[in-house]
């Protein structure tokens, strides 16, 4: 089914957006976030749905400049010294959680982290009451990961600071998508999606990379096409359907269509944990129809660049010789995942200074 997704307003830059459409305002990150001209107009991140064109192209740059801090002999700037940034997760990870920490203490945030297990949480203290004691201890940013839907949303309405959602339920994983979104520029010739056929492959019904993904790819110009077995593949056939501006998005179960002449194939983890339902006869049969092979991947272009959001079940969603094939981009996706973060917390940092916008 072929169609384009709603909300064409995130893939324009309308007349009142404060970034420059060329991008070309990036901050100087040595200097604290609040003297930067550069305006990022929100407060929190919650998703990715409603950022425009422009305003990826701020991230995109932003992260170049984190990128150059990283390669310094000391990978470490002043910016944020003096802001406490609190890591709440409700869920395991390694690493986003890490990679959050390294990249507020490459800052010089001064940086707590919660795991939920190990504090109030597990004595049934509730989530709005969590938030708000995170804030009275002094925390300026929080960023969360949580197992339900929607999670960072309240704690956005509760919290005083910024709010930067770490992944929460099937719903949302902004800092995943813009990682992506940043290895695929920086390894796609020209640096543009434009036309690209980008292959979002496997469990997407689960998955909240694969949701938050549909709006970046989709705004910077790729032809996506999501592809799985049918039952986990549920409500993106609507999506598709929907339509909007500009947006092109296929969804299908037919891996050789959407294999053929592939630029990018990003596997999905098959994710155990949230199978309620019998939605796969099993593992094996799985791998045997939609892992990624190496015989598999002859159908893609030859220069196709595979990605994978981790953590991966080798021999199902993907064959191991294909992770570490020179096509492969995995690594460098986890690594650039410390100069995106570093960007976000920074954009974020600024807008809360300028005490520019509540919402969003
Ligand atoms: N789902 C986890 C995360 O995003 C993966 C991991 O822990 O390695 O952090
Ligand atoms: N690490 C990613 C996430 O937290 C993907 C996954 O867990 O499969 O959503």
């Amino acid at each position: 089914m072929t169609g384009e997704v709603d909300r064409p307003e995130a893939a324009s830059s309308g007349p009142s957006s404060p970034v420059p459409a060329d991008g070309a305002a990036v901050p100087t990150v040595d200097a604290p976030p609040e003297t930067q001209a550069v305006s990022w107009r929100h407060r929190h991140l919650l998703d990715v749905d409603a950022l425009t064109r422009a305003e990826l192209e701020l991230v995109m740059g932003t992260t170049d400049a984190m990128t150059e801090v990283l390669a310094r002999p000391i990978p470490k700037v002043p910016a944020l010294r003096g802001t406490a940034v609190t890591i709440l997760f409700y869920e395991a990870s390694t690493r986003t959680r890490v990679s959050f920490e390294v990249a507020a203490k490459n800052l010089s945030a001064d940086v707590v982290n919660i795991a939920a297990a190990s504090s109030s949480v597990s004595k049934g203290e509730s989530l709005v009451d969590t938030v708000r004691t995170i804030e009275a201890l002094g925390a300026d940013m929080l960023v969360m990961r949580h197992s339900a839907s929607g999670a960072p949303y309240l704690a956005a309405d509760v919290f005083g600071g910024s709010v930067l959602n770490g992944g929460d339920g099937w719903h949302a994983h902004p800092s995943q998508a813009l990682l992506d979104l940043y290895t695929l520029r920086s390894r796609l010739p020209g640096g543009s999606l434009e036309g690209r056929k980008v292959v979002i492959l496997g469990d997407a019904l689960h998955s909240r990379v694969a949701r938050s993904n549909v709006w970046t790819l989709t705004a910077m110009g790729a032809d996506l096409w999501i592809c799985g077995p049918a039952t986990l593949l549920r409500g993106f056939e609507g999506w598709a359907a929907r339509g909007a501006a500009g947006r092109r998005l296929t969804v299908t179960s037919d891996i050789g269509a959407a294999l053929k002449d592939a630029d990018v194939v990003m596997a999905l983890r098959i994710q155990k944990e949230r199978m309620a339902s019998a939605l796969l006869p099993s593992l094996r049969e799985y791998a045997a129809r939609y892992g990624l092979t190496r015989e598999r991947l002859r159908a893609a272009s030859p220069d196709v660049v595979v990605m994978h959001p981790g953590p991966m079940n080798e021999g199902v969603e993907i064959a191991a010789d294909v992770a570490v094939d020179p096509r492969s981009v995995i690594t460098q996706q986890v690594t650039n995942g410390v100069a995106v973060r570093m960007a976000l917390l920074y954009l974020l940092a600024g807008a809360r200074a300028g005490g520019r916008e509540r919402g969003a």
